[in-house]
């Protein structure tokens, strides 16, 4: 398949919905993030890659570090991260305090701020270094693309961040956390600030397509049970209260982060980024949901 003349056509067709959407401002070190920015990758297990446009900028990676820090928990203690987290839906924003209160502190799902709390929680409790941890797992999986963290950003949701404050101080009421609210909430920030470009992003995540086999140095980083696990959260869960939508208009497990990336895996053959900051009134790239919806539109790819 072309996929290079794809990118080329789907960049043509998204035009129109630059401008439609708003760049997340609550975080105030993201609200200068120029609006028209827009990248493409897509990497094969086969090995190809193909990008177009900001592909190789780094940007804030916000939620989407929730799943680097899902395949670290699993990797440590595997199915023990349901006892404190369910895999439904949450059908609400993905900051919502008054779901977590109705159900006693277990978070609906790893992909919610609440519930990627509390695996945060758990890879604390089994690395010396948190921080150190996590960014070596990222420029690992990431390659030469040369993940690091955007110490502004973090400081900046720190700043600001009452309402994830408020979601670790329930946790920690409920008896759902290990370690001090301060650490879970540093290592929480730290995480959301990480930068990657969408190169970055498409090779990282190709385990994903691949059984949880790193396709490059054919390293297994989870197995095959693990990757189905976190795929189907990624389906159900993985783009908040809008994720019945994109599985109807893109059909493929994806997730986003409110700098505007959108990651998206089809199992068995290939990993595809996309990077637009413009967002939706979920939080998602309104653009990115765009580009994807033409992706498996024009290639017939999806999970369906
Ligand atoms: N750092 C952001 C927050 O906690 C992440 C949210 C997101 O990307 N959806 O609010």
């Amino acid at each position: 398949m072309d996929y290079q003349a794809i990118l080329e056509e789907i960049a043509e067709e998204v035009q129109p919905f630059f401008g439609k959407g708003r760049v997340a401002d609550y975080i105030p070190a993201l609200a200068g993030v120029a609006p028209g920015k827009f990248g493409m990758a897509v990497h094969t297990v086969q090995g190809e890659t193909f990008h177009w446009g900001d592909a190789a900028e780094p940007f804030s990676i916000q939620s989407i570090s929730k799943l680097f820090t899902l395949t670290m928990a699993m990797r440590f203690i595997d199915d023990k991260i349901w006892e404190r987290v369910g895999k439904e839906p949450s059908g609400n924003p993905f900051n919502s305090l008054v779901q977590l209160e109705y159900e006693q502190g277990i978070p609906r799902n790893p992909l919610i701020n609440a519930g990627a709390m509390v695996i945060t929680d758990y890879v604390i409790s089994h690395t010396s270094d948190t921080r150190a941890a996590i960014l070596s797992f990222v420029q690992y999986l990431a390659g030469s693309d040369g993940a690091a963290y955007d110490e502004q950003v973090a400081r900046s949701e720190k700043e600001t961040g009452h309402r994830n404050a408020a979601l670790a101080h329930f946790l920690k009421s409920y008896g759902r956390l290990d370690n001090p609210v301060d650490t879970v909430l540093d290592v929480y920030f730290h995480q959301c600030s990480l930068t990657l470009s969408c190169q970055g992003l498409a090779r990282a995540f190709l385990f994903l397509a691949n059984q949880g086999v790193f396709p490059q140095s054919k390293a297994r980083i989870i197995t095959p049970r693990q990757t189905k696990r976190i795929n189907a959260v990624m389906l159900t869960c993985g783009m908040y209260d809008a994720v019945g939508d994109f599985a109807f208009w893109v059909g493929l497990p994806g997730k986003s982060g409110v700098g505007g990336g959108i990651v998206a895996v089809d199992p068995g053959e290939l990993c595809l980024a996309v990077w637009s900051p413009e967002l939706n009134a979920s939080g998602n790239s309104l653009v990115g949901a765009k580009a994807l919806e033409l992706f498996t539109t024009k290639t017939g790819r999806s999970i369906f």
